[in-house]
């Protein structure tokens, strides 16, 4: 054999895999369709400054290990996430649930205030979910509701969900909105974690430092000549479609993708922060996203006189298309059983990453799963 693995997909787990193989001495070849490796961190530069060609990436962790890993390939900046929400009541609102966003939604002064506030909310929900004969929540409708409760659910919530998932907030996973938090306090920062921040000089800078001296083929799709490319490794790891690597024999897993229509605008500040929400449902796009603003800071800002812009509208994936996020209702779940069991009983593939996994996976815990492997 002339490589001991054969990595397919050159995503954050593929090139974070072959990293740390390589350090160990083992050969490392790692192919993927795209013309270019990095997955969907993978950043184009428009008139100097670095757009999210796949989506907004922003690396977050408490995990020290993995925070002092990614640093040492490329240092971070100190970027935190702050997303405002325009509203269908035509208002602003910070993101999380914050005490801001109390204040914006009630007038609401104080976290006992707030705290009242929200125990209304909270109470009028559980009773609700009571006379219909339910003691915990079934699904993201019932979980917001009784977590938040209705004015910031209609407000800030449910339409933006739908757009996003495609699907009623009744039939989606209760998981998807305990990824945000809930706060008493003014803290804007969207993400929990210790750690926060963006590659200085962007996310190419973070996958190239992890392929650095490894053999990438770009342009290249294992599935066109399957039977080379299982003969040139002793071990495969497989960062693509589970469903696809098994032919689809127990049906096909459903992903939701994501469209951006991306324009350059002139003028230095469009919007003043790098994500815009749009939660009403009347918007056919989510978010504008624009992407200076995850790596230049006060002044930085007007020294490019040029800024770029990506409205992101999401949809149904159909074949040919990149997949983004997985679906994690029941039906796909049961069906991605399937598959794991199979992929369960494969003694030279490894599979990881969004895609292999079915999984809602956000960036450093697929650094840390890799890590478990080494
Ligand atoms: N969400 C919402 N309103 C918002 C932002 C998020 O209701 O303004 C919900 C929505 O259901 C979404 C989930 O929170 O799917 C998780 O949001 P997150 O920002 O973590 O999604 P990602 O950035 O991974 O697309």
């Amino acid at each position: 054999m002339l490589y001991d693995y054969l990595i397919i997909g050159a995503g954050l787990f593929g090139a974070t895999f072959a990293y740390l193989a390589h350090k160990q001495g083992k050969r490392c070849l790692v192919i993927d369709k795209r013309p270019y490796p990095g997955g969907n961190l993978y950043c184009e530069e428009i008139e100097g400054i670095n757009v999210h060609k796949y989506g907004a990436h922003i690396f977050h962790t408490s995990d020290k290990k993995v925070w002092e890993f990614v640093n040492s390939i490329v240092p971070f900046n100190r970027y935190t996430n702050c997303p405002v929400a325009k509203a269908p009541d035509g208002k602003l609102y910070n993101l999380p649930f914050n005490m801001n966003t109390f204040y914006q939604m009630w007038g609401v002064k104080t976290p006992a205030e707030a705290q009242m506030k929200l125990e209304e909310q909270r109470k009028d929900a559980v009773e609700k979910m009571q006379a219909a004969g339910v003691s915990r929540p079934r699904n993201l409708e019932e979980q917001a509701l009784t977590l938040i409760g209705k004015d910031i659910y209609e407000q800030l919530i449910k339409g933006y969900t739908e757009k996003q998932w495609g699907r009623k907030c009744t039939d989606l996973p209760d998981f998807i909105i305990r990824r945000l938090p809930v706060r008493l306090t003014f803290d804007n920062n969207y993400f929990n974690d210790n750690y926060q921040g963006i590659p200085i000089g962007g996310y190419n800078k973070l996958i190239d430092g992890l392929l650095d001296g490894i053999e990438v083929i770009t342009n290249t799709d294992f599935f066109n000549d399957r039977h080379h490319w299982e003969s040139v490794a002793d071990k495969i790891v497989f960062t693509g479609k589970i469903d696809e690597f098994y032919d689809y024999r127990f049906g096909k897993l459903e992903y939701r993708t994501v469209y951006f229509d991306t324009k350059v605008l002139d003028e230095s500040n469009h919007q003043g922060n790098a994500v815009v929400n749009y939660t009403s449902a009347e918007i056919p796009f989510t978010r504008i996203i624009e992407h200076k603003h995850f790596e230049m800071f006060g002044e930085a800002v007007y020294k490019n006189p040029k800024t770029v812009i990506s409205k992101e509208y999401s949809t149904e994936w159909a074949d040919g298309m990149e997949p983004f996020y997985p679906v994690n209702d029941d039906r796909n779940q049961k069906i991605y059983a399937q598959y794991k069991d199979l992929a369960d009983k494969e003694s030279n593939v490894i599979f990881g990453g969004r895609l292999a996994e079915y999984k809602y996976y956000d960036m450093a815990p697929i650094i840390a799963k890799v890590f478990t492997l080494f």
